[in-house]
C-alpha cells in the first residue's frame, strides 16, 4: 500500500482519541517504519522530497512526548496537512552524483542506526578518498562520523599569515606564529634522564630556540635547512626568549601565497594537522555547496546573513578576517534562530490552548491589599496587573516573575491567589525545600487571615515529605474533593497519588531549582492551569531570552522603600579573627549571625562532614559561651526544621550552615552573614546569601572571607562588595563563569550552543526578532519552502530532548 495513505489512515484514527494508540508501539516508533517505507520514493534526493520525508519523521518522533491532548491535536493536524502536500515524485532528482577524482563512492539511500535517512551528507567519512577504516576511527574520536560532521567540525583557531611577526619583534608571553628556517636541530639528554629535542630557528631578523621534551622522534621530522611555521606562546629561559613545545608544520609555500588565514583544527593521536587540513579542504570544496540552506531566503535577507554554503566555506578557509566574522555570525545565528523558533512555537502552543478564566472577586483582592501593613511598590503593582490580566483571560498564563531577594514577590503571588480562590479554583504553591515550603505556609496562613468574617475562609494545608500517615491521607482527600483551597508543598505535590478537584493556579517558587519535568508534572494535575514561576536569581536579559523565551516575564525591579544596603566587605583569611570579633559584638547587641561553610564539592556527605567540623571548632574554640546551631543537607527534615525554628525564635545566636540556607529563609533579627571560602560560590549565590540579612530594622553586614588571593577571585568578590544590584552581579557571573555555573548543575549546558555566545545580547535579540517575524508568517511551518527548516528544527530539538519533556514541542 501507499505509505502516505497508510500514515494518513493511522493519523485519522489517532485523531479520535489522541492517546497514541493508533499504531502499535506509538507514533514515535513508527517514524522508523515511515522512513523505511518511503525510502524509495525519493531515492537519492537531497532536496524537497527528502526534507519532507524527514520533516514528517521528526514530527512523529516527538509525538509521544507532547504534554497533552491539545498539543497532540495540533501535531496531528499539522501532519495531515503535511501529508497532503507530499512533493511530487517526478520533481525529485538524484542529486548525489559520483564525483570525479577525488571521489567518494556514489551513495545510495539507506538509513543509519538512528533511522535517519542517509543522503550523501550523512555518509560515513570512509567514502572520502584517503580515509580508511583506521582514519575513520580516529576521526570518530573527534566526534566526526559523517561528511556533515566534517563540515561542522570547526577550526579551533586560525593562523593569519598575513600578519606574521619577525623574530626580533617577538615579546614574552604573546601567542604568535612565525615562519623560519631551521638552523640547527638535535636531541640532547637532560640531567633527569629525559630527552630534549632542540631546534634553532632563524628568519633573517633574529633567531630563537624551540624545545620539545621527550619527543625525540622529531629528529626524523625536523631537519636543518627546512622551513617551518611555528606557533605557540613566547616563553623565556635564562633570560632569552624561546618556545616550549610549540605547534609546528613544515611550511607549505602554496598556503603562504594563497590561503593566508589558515584553519587550525583540534587533533588527536594519528590525525595530523596537515592531513586533516587537506582532507577538509577537499571535503568543504565539494560538499559545502551540496548542503541545502535550511534558512528561508527571507530570513537570510532580513538578517543580512551569508548563505550556508558560503558560511561553511569561509569558516574553514576564510578569504579575509571580515568574511570569517560573517561566517561565524551566520552559523551562530543559526543556533539562536532555531532555539528561538522552538521557544516561540512553545509559547504559541500554550497561548492558543483553552484555559479557564479566573475572574474572581477583585473587591476581595483590593481588601487584601489594604490590609497589608505597607503599600505595594510601583513594580509590584505592575507585576500584579500583568498577572491578574493573565489569569482572567481564557488562555493559560505562562509567566515568570523575577525579582531580587526581598523585592516582595510573595505578596504579589498571594494577591493572585486571593483572586483565584475567590473564583472557586484551587491553588498549589511548590517550593524546593521543606523549610521554604513551611515558611511560605506560615506567611500565607498569616496573609490570608484578613478574609472577611461571614465568608468561607480558605483552607490552607501543607504537603511535604514530612506529612505522612493519616495526616497525608487527609490532605490528599481534601485536595481531591476540593475542600482544600490552597496547598503549599514540595516535590510531594507531584507524587503519583496526588489529585486535585480543580487546580486553577500553579505557582512555583525558586523555579530554577526545579527541572522542566517537575514543573510540567505539577501543571498536569489540572486542566491547563495558569502557571506562575518565580525566581530571585536575577537573570540577565540574554539568558532570559535564551532559556525562558517561551515565558512571559514580569520583573520587580524596585525594592520596598527604607531598605538599608547590606554593608559588604571582602576579608583575607588573616582577618578572620576580626570577623569573629565583629560577630561577637553583634551577638552582644542582641543580634544573630550566619556562618556559611565553604563549598567542598557536589556531595552532601562531604559537605555535611565539613560543616560538622566547622561547627565543632567554632563552638569549642571561638564562641564557647554562645549558642550555636548547625544546618546541612544530610540532616533529617525534622532536625533542620527544629534548628531553623530555634534560630528564628532567637534561641540560637549563630547558625553554622552549608549552602542549604541560601533559599528564602527569613529571620529579621539576623544581621551578619559570614561566608567562608567565598570565592567558591557564584556571585548570584553570594548575593542570595546576603539577602538573608538586612531583612529587619537593624544595619546588616556581609563578610566574605576569601581563601584565594588570585586576582580573578578578588575581582569577583569586589564586585559583590561594590553593588547591591543582583542583575549586575548576575551579568558579571555570566560573563566570567558562563551559563553552566550560573544556573547550577541542573541546567548547565542547557542551551547547548556551540558557536553562539550566550552573553551576546545584540545577536540574541536579532535572532529573536527574525524568529518572531518568521513565525508570524508560518507558525506551523507547513509552507513547502520551510520544510528544510522544519527538519533542522526537529533535529536541533531532538539533540536537546531533555528540554522537550512537556515544555518544548
Ligand atoms: P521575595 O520573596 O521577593 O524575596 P518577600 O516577598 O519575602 O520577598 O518580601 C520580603 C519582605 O518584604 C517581607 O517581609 C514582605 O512582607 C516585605 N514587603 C514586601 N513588599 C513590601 C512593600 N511594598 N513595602 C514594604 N515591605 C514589603
Ligand atoms: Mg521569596
Amino acid at each position: 500500500t501507499d505509505p502516505i495513505q497508510k500514515l494518513t489512515n493511522i493519523l485519522t484514527l489517532e485523531a479520535e482519541k489522541y492517546e497514541d494508540r493508533a499504531v502499535f508501539g506509538g507514533l514515535a516508533r513508527y517514524a522508523d517504519t515511515w522512513l523505511r517505507e518511503t525510502a524509495s520514493l525519493y531515492a537519492g534526493d537531497t532536496g524537497a522530497g527528502e526534507a519532507w520525508r524527514q520533516d514528517v519523521a521528526g514530527r512523529l518522533r516527538v509525538y509521544s512526548r507532547l504534554p497533552d491532548r491539545a498539543a497532540r491535536r495540533k501535531a496531528v493536524m499539522a501532519l495531515l496537512e503535511l501529508l497532503r502536500q507530499a512533493p511530487a515524485v517526478e520533481q525529485a532528482r538524484p542529486d548525489v552524483t559520483p564525483i570525479s577524482t577525488p571521489a567518494p563512492a556514489p551513495v545510495t539511500s539507506g538509513e543509519d542506526e538512528r533511522g535517519r535517512a542517509r543522503t550523501g551528507l550523512d555518509s560515513p567519512v570512509t567514502v572520502l578518498r584517503g580515509v580508511g577504516k583506521r582514519q575513520a576511527q580516529r576521526l570518530a574520536k573527534l566526534g566526526v562520523h559523517t561528511i556533515r560532521d566534517m563540515l561542522y567540525f570547526f577550526p579551533r583557531r586560525y593562523d593569519d599569515y598575513s600578519c606574521l611577526k619577525p623574530i626580533n619583534r617577538l615579546q614574552y608571553g604573546e601567542e604568535v606564529t612565525i615562519v623560519a628556517r631551521v638552523w640547527d636541530a638535535g636531541v640532547r639528554r637532560t640531567r633527569g634522564g629525559g630527552e630534549l629535542f632542540k631546534a634553532i630557528l632563524s628568519d633573517g631578523s633574529g633567531s630563537i630556540e624551540a624545545t620539545w621534551f621527550n619527543q625525540s622522534y622529531l629528529a626524523d621530522r625536523i631537519r636543518a635547512g627546512q622551513h617551518l611555521a611555528v606557533s605557540g606562546k613566547v616563553d623565556e629561559y635564562l633570560g632569552r626568549l624561546c618556545f616550549n613545545s610549540p605547534e609546528w608544520e613544515p611550511l607549505d609555500v602554496e598556503r603562504l601565497n594563497t590561503g593566508r588565514i589558515v584553519p587550525v583544527y583540534p587533533l588527536t593521536a594519528g590525525v595530523r594537522a596537515r592531513w586533516l587540513r587537506q582532507l577538509m579542504k577537499r571535503t568543504v570544496d565539494y560538499w559545502a555547496r551540496r548542503v541545502p540552506d535550511h534558512l528561508p531566503e527571507s530570513v537570510r535577507r532580513e538578517a543580512d546573513l551569508l548563505g550556508l554554503e558560503e558560511a561553511l566555506l569561509q569558516i574553514h578557509f576564510p578569504d579575509s578576517q571580515e568574511l570569517l566574522e560573517r561566517a561565524r555570525y551566520r552559523l551562530a545565528f543559526d543556533e539562536l534562530f532555531l532555539l528561538q523558533v522552538g521557544m516561540l512555537q512553545q509559547r504559541h502552543a500554550w497561548r492558543s490552548e483553552p484555559g479557564r478564566p479566573l475572574r474572581g472577586d477583585r473587591g476581595l483582592m483590593n481588601r487584601f491589599l489594604r490590609h497589608l501593613p505597607f503599600q505595594l511598590t510601583g513594580a509590584q503593582k505592575r507585576a500584579l496587573r500583568q498577572i491578574t490580566a493573565d489569569i482572567r483571560s481564557s488562555h493559560p498564563m505562562n509567566r515568570l516573575l523575577q525579582g531580587d531577594v526581598g523585592s516582595g514577590k510573595t505578596v504579589v503571588a498571594a494577591a493572585a491567589m486571593v483572586l483565584a480562590i475567590s473564583a472557586g479554583a484551587q491553588v498549589a504553591l511548590m517550593a524546593p525545600t521543606a523549610i521554604l515550603a513551611e515558611q511560605h505556609y506560615r506567611t500565607l496562613t498569616h496573609l490570608l487571615a484578613f478574609w472577611p468574617v461571614g465568608r468561607n475562609p480558605p483552607q490552607v494545608r501543607l504537603l511535604t515529605g514530612r506529612v505522612t500517615g493519616a495526616e497525608r491521607e487527609e490532605v490528599y482527600a481534601g485536595m481531591a474533593d476540593g475542600s482544600i483551597h490552597l496547598v503549599v508543598g514540595t516535590h510531594a505535590l507531584i507524587q503519583e497519588g496526588v489529585r486535585f478537584h480543580d487546580l486553577g493556579l500553579v505557582i512555583i517558587d525558586e523555579q530554577h531549582r526545579f527541572g522542566v519535568r517537575q514543573r510540567a508534572a505539577l501543571r498536569q494535575k489540572g486542566y491547563n492551569p495558569h502557571l506562575l514561576v518565580m525566581t530571585a536569581t536575577p537573570i540577565p536579559r540574554s539568558l532570559e531570552l535564551t532559556i525562558w523565551g517561551h515565558l512571559d516575564v514580569s520583573v520587580i525591579d524596585e525594592m520596598p522603600p527604607g531598605r538599608q544596603p547590606v554593608v559588604t566587605r571582602v576579608l583575607l583569611p588573616v582577618e578572620r579573627e576580626r570577623a569573629y570579633g565583629f560577630v561577637r559584638a553583634q551577638v552582644e547587641k542582641g543580634r544573630q549571625a550566619y556562618v556559611i561553610c565553604p563549598l567542598v564539592e557536589e556531595s552532601d556527605k562531604v559537605e555535611a562532614k565539613a560543616a560538622v567540623e566547622e561547627y565543632q571548632r567554632l563552638q569549642k574554640y571561638v564562641f564557647p559561651d554562645l549558642r550555636l546551631g548547625l544546618l546541612h543537607g544530610r540532616m533529617r527534615g525534622e532536625e533542620k526544621e527544629e534548628t531553623m525554628g530555634r534560630f528564628a525564635q532567637g534561641a540560637l545566636d549563630i547558625l553554622v550552615s552549608t549552602a542549604v540556607v541560601e533559599v528564602g529563609i527569613d529571620v529579621p533579627n539576623a544581621t551578619v552573614m559570614l561566608i567562608e571560602g567565598a570565592e567558591r560560590f557564584g556571585l548570584s549565590q553570594l548575593h542570595q546569601f546576603r539577602g538573608r540579612v538586612g531583612r529587619g530594622e537593624h544595619a546588616s553586614y556581609c563578610l566574605l572571607v576569601s581563601g584565594s588571593s588570585s586576582r580573578e577571585a578578588q575581582e569577583r568578590l569586589q564586585a559583590v562588595e561594590a553593588t547591591q544590584d543582583g542583575f549586575a552581579l548576575a551579568q558579571k557571573d555570566l560573563e566570567m563563569r558562563g551559563p553552566g555555573d550560573f544556573l547550577g548543575t541542573r541546567q548547565s549546558g542547557l542551551p547547548l550552543l556551540h558557536l553562539a555566545d550566550i552573553t551576546d545580547l545584540k545577536m540574541i535579540e536579532a535572532a529573536r526578532e527574525a524568529a518572531r517575524r518568521f513565525f508570524e508568517r508560518d507558525p506551523e511551518l507547513t509552507h513547502p519552502d520551510h520544510r528544510l527548516l522544519a527538519r533542522r528544527l526537529a533535529e536541533f530539538w531532538e539533540e536537546r530532548d531533555f528540554l522537550q519533556e512537556g515544555e518544548i514541542s
